[in-house]
């Protein structure tokens, strides 16, 4: 259990994951990257048609499966409307607050191909002019990107390539410190996808077999509501979301444990496999925290929305800061890893 978690590996390929542009919608890169990724272990994968991949791994029990899923896709937002001061217009790609990316450097992606650089800020962001910036409200009449390219009305905009439907991904600022933490944003959800990835390469290279059919499902539409919601094998009987845990005020999760969620904003998960898994973690001395999360859905909420048949939960590590300056600890990534393996490894719930 010891060497599941490889610290340097995970957090060099987390850095790699954050640093690919992917909000929803916009994910074909960072689908290739998971996919040669699968390919260079030699695990057999498909790609549905919205673009997921699912690499499967084949079990002693080939007749009842499991299934375990992150997103790769990410917050973002799209050219709304090129505006005749030479600026863009934005509209929001997942549910953020426009105070969580004011200041942020951002990536224009234009349809030839083009990466245009510029920064979102408050129209009325010089203090120097605006006597009112501070209080102003943040929204996307106020929100606008500075282009960093000569742009002096709409027309240059137009000339440059930018255009209305056009994705624009925010830095990452990906960073970690000495004492252990990872600062990124996008750690929802690509820590739980770094550490799926580098389960399947443990599973692969130690050559473990796992008692059922396993999947790895690489979402990439979580966040606007169907990521993980199709395509699921009609023998998998149970499907775990690897997604963030929410911190905040009343919240048991933190960045140093793996976050079992008992109930979200779309009801309660499959009580009998919740427990499961905190029994897991008890029995393997993982430190763990049961949780709600009151405003939160997830791809096994999702699937069971779709209509599928399965016994559904959800875990992974806690994330401060959700959907704005994200930090989690190696603590947390290492709890969730060794949680996530000790779960593929184990007999299925039903059986006991
Ligand atoms: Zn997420």
């Amino acid at each position: 259990m010891k060497n599941v978690f490889n610290e340097k590996n995970t957090i060099d390929l987390l850095g790699q994951l954050v640093n690919i542009p992917s909000p929803s919608g916009y994910t074909k890169t960072i689908m290739q990257f998971i996919g040669s990724y699968l390919h260079d272990l030699g695990i057999e994968y498909k790609q549905t048609n919205k673009g997921a991949i699912i690499a499967t791994i084949k079990g002693e029990n080939d007749s009842s499966h499991r299934l375990l899923t992150a997103h790769t896709d990410t917050l973002g937002a799209m050219v709304k409307e090129v505006k005749a001061n030479g600026r863009i217009k934005l509209t929001m790609i997942g549910g953020f607050r426009w105070n969580a990316v004011e200041g942020e450097y951002c990536t224009i992606h234009t349809a030839d191909g083009k990466k245009i650089r510029g920064t979102i800020l408050m129209h009325e962001t010089t203090v120097h002019v605006y006597k009112e910036a501070g209080d102003l409200k943040r929204d996307e009449n106020h929100i606008e990107v500075r282009i960093d390219e000569k742009c002096f009305n709409a027309e240059d905009v137009r000339k440059i390539g930018i255009e209305v439907g056009d994705f624009v991904s925010f830095d990452p600022r990906f960073e970690t410190t000495e004492s252990g933490f990872i600062k990124s944003r996008h750690l929802d959800d690509k820590a739980s996808t770094t550490l799926l990835l580098q389960l399947v390469k443990f599973i692969k290279e130690q050559n473990i077999s796992l008692p059922y059919t396993t999947h790895f499902y690489i979402s990439n539409n979580e966040e606007i509501g169907y990521g993980g919601n199709s395509n699921v094998p009609e023998q998998v009987v149970e499907y775990i979301a690897v997604d963030m845990g929410a911190i905040g005020d009343g919240q048991s999760s933190d960045e140093y444990t793996v976050s079992i969620c008992a109930k979200d904003s779309s009801g309660p998960y499959h009580y009998e496999l919740t427990h499961y898994l905190v029994n897991l973690a008890k029995t393997n001395g993982i430190q763990y925290k049961l949780d709600i999360y009151p405003y939160y859905g997830s791809d096994a909420s999702a699937a069971i929305r779709a209509g599928y048949d399965v016994k559904h939960a959800l875990f992974g590590p806690g994330i401060e800061a959700s959907h704005a300056y994200e930090r989690t600890h190696v603590d947390s990534l290492k709890a969730t890893a060794e949680l996530l393996f000790a779960y593929v490894t184990s007999p299925m719930d039903s059986e006991d």
